[in-house]
């Protein structure tokens, strides 16, 4: 088995439900006490939250690439990174290391093919809904998507950054986002993203009449296969 190398932290809320479905699946694969072979490097939220909010991607990245780096010294095999938002600066992290970082927006867009749906509605954070890092990575696959309106987005992200990366999960906000993914599929949308690994703790299937793709869950399978792979 691999170990695997996780950025946590972003938020810890997230990372939490990273460390317990990687070793559910690799108990479920494994059995007996099998478990994950993990490094998880938590890092302070509010340190990165200042760099987005400044728009100092760089200073943000090379702080991930000095993490990531870390991992790489302990024994990680290989690079998680459990944010979508913080793959904006998915460049600065591999100039640091020479093991390989599995890619969020890789695993979901390999799910989505999986599914046979050409268009998808996109949740997450402004960062990830308004600039292009993530769009075009799943679209390269030759998938729409499709984002919510401005207000809309506004919300969505508001909701991600003071309440659910602060574990505070709310009814009111879990009806904005039902109204939000319906507004998608009038759209055209025929899956949609949660592409923020925090929103799956508001969110569940049943308040959706299309799939789901919870990016968390997507992304620590994937992990988990990748660590038995041979
Ligand atoms: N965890 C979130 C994401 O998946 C948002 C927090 C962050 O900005 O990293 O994008």
């Amino acid at each position: 088995m691999k170990t695997i190398g996780l950025i946590g932290g972003m938020s810890w809320e997230s990372s939490v439900e990273y460390y317990r479905i990687i070793n559910e699946e690799i108990k479920n694969r494994l059995g007996g006490l099998h478990s994950a072979k993990c490094l998880l490097y938590s890092v302070d939220f509010e340190e990165i939250e200042r760099f987005q909010a400044g728009g100092e991607w760089e200073k943000a990245g090379k702080l991930l690439g000095d993490v990531a780096h870390s991992l790489e010294k302990g024994g990680a095999d290989f690079i998680v990174i459990c944010t979508n938002t913080m793959h904006r600066v998915i460049d600065y992290v591999e100039e640091k290391i020479r093991i390989p970082i599995l890619h969020i927006a890789d695993t979901t867009a390999k799910q989505i093919k999986k599914s046979n749906l050409h268009t998808v509605g996109l949740l997450g954070t402004k960062y990830t809904m308004e600039q292009d890092f993530y769009k075009s990575r799943i679209e390269s696959n030759g998938i729409k998507v499709l984002v919510p309106n401005g207000a809309e987005r506004e919300m969505v992200n508001k909701v991600i950054y003071e309440e659910l990366c602060l574990g505070n999960i709310q009814q009111s906000s879990r009806d904005y986002y039902k109204m939000v993914i319906k507004n998608l599929v009038d759209n055209g949308a025929e899956g949609i993203i949660l592409g923020c690994t925090e929103i799956g703790l508001l969110v569940k299937q049943e308040d959706s009449e299309v799939p789901l793709f919870d990016t968390t869950v997507i992304h620590a399978v994937a992990a988990v296969n990748a660590a038995l792979e041979h």
